[in-house]
């Protein structure tokens, strides 16, 4: 459901109901450690603002009283639940590898990130090697190996590479390559008179980089990175293009990608990648053309002044202060932070995003209780039989439409807390007093366990998020859903909560992350993960015109000063986002085997519902970071991921008295209904 990262599924590169045990559930009998409750059964209703109508910002309704009282800190883009339960999981790996012997590869890795003396001593000392290998680059054939260099090393790359399941054929792994190159989050801002402020932040950061690495003339050298980089943003896709995936799919052997893309010589580049396949899938295929012709005509000597600020930007966070403040004086335009976070936090979220299944054996050991993973795994079941339900009722849909939607929720994996078997890791090498040298070696690692499923069997096992992450995610060409352990706590999910809450708040990410599996991307997925068309014409036909209305809401919403959502880009998690709570709802009801809901603190069941989901969304995000997420993330901002797939739902309308006086109301037969 992607509480901050962007990672999801459908984009090459980088995507019974009688009761359960939640509702049952006595006392918590063997809870994890630092587990924080809301409110007596689940919902803090003290931070409700209630002087506001729900129809008219149902966010404030349900906590703006809490908005009112807590300033996003200064180290943060956003403050909310997911940002609290991310510090917590961080103190509790902190303590984790606090006690992690100081010769095994969690300790080294931290102190080498941790001492900054040795680090500052050191300065620009360690990227020397790595410059001089850019500075010695004679000719194009060996710039080329540079990049190729760059996915298991410090650098940078025109054109992205990787392994993926086969679209064709999901049980095997094949190539992908796509185009690259780009440093600001995305095409417009190279483009764009609106974001001048972004695209003059990072002109200073480059000439800074360059200036920090004693680059002759440094200021005419980042206007001509800037320059360069402008052109590759010309020629490449928009981002809703980039998660189409009738554009993304198309096949070519090496040949014909040779044939197609000239300019590069694919065979020594990807050779020295060693991503060589017969077949790859060429994503953004014009823009890899457009740029291997780019390539092509431009001097040496630019490619590697571009190449040494590449190396030394992706290297700056693990060099001296003057490095990392650098990086930060450019990071903050697009974030909106003010300070840096505290070292520690930074180190911790290294080791968990270079060491996560080693760090996260552990801390589901502490911290996540059989229990849990029981509740939960029966929570998911439940929501599949809700799914179930709404697709067999669905009101446009034919019959085989219907089977084969049927067949492939029936086919999805559902995974919960952290993998069957947890990554290896003995053959990395990690040093307490070489924090640059640790940092290529995960690296180079990372780089071999990716390419040791190139041309093999799809292990269905292995998850793209470690253990104590706070989101979740549909495997699209896995046809599978994954809940890290990290996400499975208050007030997301809460094994001694009240049925409503957890409904409302992890069953609408659980339902979320299943409705992937028919958004506008997934609908064009099969059971297997195969890339196939399931739908008769008409259906598709209806479902297309249901999402346009969805997305004309969306394209509506203005989520800072003259920043209006994409449609387009946001289509997919829009449909998560309220066929997800549809099929919560469904759930829930279900869940109730047909009894009237008890009343608490004057609350309906469906009230508590509707404040827990709503809850789930509590925080608030910098403008500067809402204008870098509309136009790079696919996820609308909070604020429209909590009204935009209310306003859609009857069942609010009825629990809160919703009508034609309020500002989000639609008439009935307005509303959009897909799932
Ligand atoms: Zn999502």
């Amino acid at each position: 459901m992607n509480l901050r990262s962007s990672r999801h599924v459908t984009r090459f590169g980088a995507m019974l109901l009688a009761c359960s045990a939640l509702m049952a559930a006595p006392a918590p009998a063997q809870e994890a450690p630092g587990v924080v409750h809301f409110g007596k059964w689940g919902v803090d209703l003290s931070t409700r603002d209630t002087s506001v109508k729900p129809g008219d910002d149902f966010q404030r309704y349900a906590a703006g009283k809490w908005m009112d009282e807590n300033e996003i800190p200064a180290d943060k883009s956003q403050n909310g639940v997911g940002s609290e339960l991310n510090d917590r999981n961080q103190e509790q790996l902190r303590a984790i590898v606090a006690s992690a012997p100081a010769d095994s590869q969690i300790g080294a890795f931290y102190k080498s990130y941790m001492d900054e003396a040795r680090i500052e001593q050191l300065d620009a000392a360690p990227l020397k090697a790595d410059l001089d290998r850019v500075a010695a680059i004679k000719t194009k054939a060996e710039f080329a190996k540079s990049m190729a260099n760059a996915f298991s090393d410090f650098g940078g790359t025109l054109f992205g590479v990787g392994v993926l399941p086969d679209p064709a054929n999901p049980t095997m792994n094949i190539a992908f390559v796509g185009s690259g190159g780009m440093g600001l989050p995305d095409r417009d801002y190279y483009l764009l008179d609106k974001y001048k402020t972004q695209r003059d932040a990072y002109r200073a950061y480059i000439q800074r980089t360059l200036e920090l690495t004693d680059t002759p003339n440094a200021s005419a050298a980042a206007d001509q990175v800037l320059a360069f980089e402008t052109e590759i943003a010309k020629l490449s896709w928009p981002q809703a293009d980039l998660r189409d995936l009738d554009k993304l799919n198309n096949p070519m052997t090496k040949a014909q990608l040779v044939a197609y893309a000239p300019g590069l010589d694919w065979d020594a580049y990807l050779a020295d990648t060693r991503v060589v396949s017969p077949k790859y899938i060429v994503g953004d295929k014009t823009a890899v053309k457009a740029i291997a012709q780019l390539y092509d005509k431009t001097p040496l000597e630019t490619l590697k002044t571009w190449q040494r600020f590449k190396v030394a930007s992706q290297a700056g966070p693990y060099l001296s202060k003057r490095f990392v403040d650098s990086g930060f004086e450019f990071g903050k335009v697009l974030s909106g932070a003010k300070e840096l976070r505290p070292r520690w936090r930074r180190g911790i979220g290294e080791v968990d995003g270079r060491l996560g299944e080693l760090l996260g054996e552990t801390y589901v050991q502490k911290y996540f209780t059989p229990r849990s993973k029981a509740a939960m795994e029966e929570l998911v079941a439940n929501l599949k039989l809700a799914a179930a339900k709404r697709i067999k009722g669905n009101s446009w849909m034919e019959e085989p439409t219907k089977q084969a939607a049927l067949t492939k929720l029936g086919r999805m994996d559902v995974m919960v807390g952290y993998p069957d078997k947890f990554r290896e890791f003995s053959k990395l090498t990690m040093s307490p007093d070489d924090l640059y040298g640790n940092v290529k070696r995960s690296a180079a690692f990372e780089w071999d366990y990716a390419l040791a499923d190139l041309g093999k069997p799809v292990d269905r096992k292995k998850w793209s998020m470690s253990p104590a992450t706070v989101n979740a995610y549909n495997g699209g060409l896995e046809n599978k859903i994954v809940f890290p352990a990290g996400i499975l706590q208050p007030p997301f999910f809460d094994a001694s909560a009240d049925a409503a809450v957890n409904y409302g708040a992890i069953g609408a990410i659980i339902g979320h992350e299943i409705m992937h599996g028919f958004d506008d991307q997934g609908r064009k997925i099969d059971e297997n993960g195969a890339i196939r068309d399931w739908w008769t014409k008409s259906d598709a036909t209806r479902f297309t015109a249901l999402t346009s209305e969805l997305g004309k809401q969306y394209a509506s919403y203005e989520a800072a000063p003259g920043v209006f959502i994409n449609g387009d880009l946001t289509m997919g998690e829009n449909i998560g986002d309220m066929s997800g709570l549809e099929v919560a709802y469904e759930a829930y009801k279900m869940s109730l085997g047909g009894k009237p809901s008890p009343v608490i603190d004057g609350l309906t069941g469906d009230q508590r519902f509707f404040l827990s989901f709503a809850q789930a969304w509590r925080g608030k995000q910098r403008d500067d970071a809402i204008k870098t997420q509309v136009a790079s993330d696919p996820h609308s901002p909070r604020r429209f991921r909590i009204i935009g797939p209310l306003r859609n739902l009857d069942a609010w309308y009825t629990a809160f008295g919703v009508g034609p006086d309020s500002k989000f109301y639609i008439a009935p037969d307005k509303r959009v209904r897909i799932w």
